[in-house]
């Protein structure tokens, strides 16, 4: 809870073996195309959020850390592999899809343009269906038991599983 109207965020990883709280306003967020966050992500780019001046803390397990260049570590989760931070000397940005509510954090700005992929404007022009449209998966889908952790909060994890 914030005694002064603090904004107030959280979030962690796939498996919820690593969590965080952050108190306080956000830096900018932001997305790097740069070929060293398109590999720490295993993806086209990284959304990231400096931290700034705001109150980070690791609420379970903290993140594995991975020394990317001589300057900078790069924090996942050790069960899971969920990319979770960046880690220069003049501070530590989060993974915004990483956030319990990633729709709050809207990049505003794009860095790395160098490294951004020639398909990067058309992939969200691409056709697009929703989980339930795809009517080849729908045996798999019926079956599917999420082990993910709830995008909030929990007591204790993982949940009790039922046999
Ligand atoms: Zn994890
Ligand atoms: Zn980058």
């Amino acid at each position: 809870m914030s005694l002064d109207n603090q904004p107030t965020y959280s979030g962690g990883c796939q498996c919820g073996a690593v969590r965080f709280h952050i108190e306080g306003a956000l830096g900018d967020p932001s997305i790097c195309h740069c070929r060293m966050c398109q590999k720490a992500s295993g993806n086209f780019y990284m959304p990231l959020v400096s931290v700034g001046n705001a109150r980070l803390n690791w609420t379970r397990a903290e993140p594995a850390r991975y020394q990317s260049s001589n300057l900078v570590q790069r924090g996942f989760c050790p069960k899971c592999g969920t990319p979770l931070t960046y880690e220069a000397p003049d501070g530590v940005a989060l993974a915004i899809g990483a956030f319990d509510h990633p729709e709050e954090i809207a990049p505003v700005v794009q860095w790395g343009m160098e490294g951004k992929l020639p398909y990067i404007e058309d992939v969200l022009k691409r056709p697009g269906y929703r989980s339930d449209q795809d009517r080849d998966a729908e045996h798999f889908i019926n079956r599917i038991v999420s082990f993910q952790h709830p995008d909030f909060d929990t007591e204790s994890w993982p949940a009790e599983q039922k046999k």
